[in-house]
């Protein structure tokens, strides 16, 4: 897998270009946090999919990653990593530790990994945890922790976290995962099940603001593991 992750890298359509054009259109979608753009222009997105949707990568799609899930499309990453930034309205602020739930192909771990110092990102399907793990590593992402585990629970031994990132939906706000949050940290997450709306809890000392935003389209938060 090294070798092909490596041969492919150089390939033409999936040049710095091509993640050019994507960063122009997430800036017409309305992605206003140059860091969080300029991340995006670094993270080879088709490296993340199988070579068969490499292609498509660049696409504002969600695509197949196996094991019934899939990738998000590159403006709901952007904007999620945005608001965990505080970056909605200009450039956010640096994050130091994040915890994301739903690894999946690990592509918004490793955006997450440019704008944190460490992320800690919890997979249900331990086979995608496997598999997410070494393409990481053969891709050098060094500051994300994939953990096999029910995202549920958090991370407890790694909190507090000043940003926690719920890429699957789930019909009510985690309680639990809250108190894991730091002071000035902030939850985002997909809202609801059939209708989904996208959700930012910030936490001031213990106090809570609950802000909903647009409709989105995420898979299910599942419980226990696989
Ligand atoms: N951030 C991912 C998106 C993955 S899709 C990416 O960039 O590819 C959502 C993922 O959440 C799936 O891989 C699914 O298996 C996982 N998931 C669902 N319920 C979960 C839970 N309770 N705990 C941890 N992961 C979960």
């Amino acid at each position: 897998m090294a070798e092909s992750l490596n041969l492919r890298a150089g390939i033409g359509m999936t040049s710095a270009r091509t993640r050019g054009r994507m960063i122009e259109r997430l800036r017409e979608q309305g992605i206003k946090d140059e860091i969080v753009l300029a991340a995006m222009g670094t993270v080879p997105r088709h490296l993340f999919v199988d070579q068969a949707l490499e292609s498509r990568a660049y696409e504002d799609t969600a695509l197949p990653i196996g094991f019934g899930q899939t990738i998000s499309n590159p403006y709901i990453v952007a904007r999620m990593a945005e608001l965990a930034r505080h970056g909605e309205a200009s450039q956010g602020r640096e994050l130091g530790r994040v915890l994301e739930i739903g690894l999946g192909c690990g592509y918004q771990a490793a955006v997450l990994g440019k704008l944190a110092r460490e992320v800690v990102s919890l997979e249900r399907i331990a086979a995608l945890v496997g598999k997410t793990r070494q393409r990481l590593r053969e891709l050098r992402v060094n500051n994300v922790k994939p953990k096999h585990g029910d995202g549920m629970a958090g991370a407890k031994d790694f909190a507090p976290f000043d940003a926690i990132v719920i890429a699957a939906a789930f019909a009510e706000v985690p309680h639990g995962l809250l108190a894991q949050l730091g002071d000035g940290g902030r939850l985002v997450m997909p809202l609801g099940n059939a209708t989904q709306t996208l959700c930012v809890l910030e936490r001031q000392g213990d106090q809570f603001t609950e802000r909903r935003l647009e409709g989105v389209k995420f898979v299910p938060l599942l419980p226990g593991v696989a």
